[in-house]
């Protein structure tokens, strides 16, 4: 489910959280969120700047880079 959230550690697209306590999460991250945590899409210049922080510590790591642009996706 989309929640116009950014996360603010690797700045992808937060989801609705399954547990409880909090209300978003990252699944890149695996760390859940509470409202006042997350960016908001007025925060769009620092979440592009954390995109590319992250961006370059997964290319030094020569890790895949998934989309930044979308909710992470785990693979099974
Ligand atoms: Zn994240």
């Amino acid at each position: 489910m989309k929640t116009r959230r950014f996360c603010p550690k690797c700045g992808r697209p937060v989801l609705k959280s399954q547990n409880r306590e909090y209300i978003f999460q990252c699944n890149a991250c695996d760390e859940d969120f509470c409202r006042f945590e997350v960016f908001r899409k007025t925060d769009l210049s620092q979440v592009l700047q954390i995109r590319k922080v992250e961006f370059e510590n997964i290319k030094s790591r020569g890790g895949y880079i998934q989309s930044l642009k979308k909710p992470f996706h785990i693979f099974n």
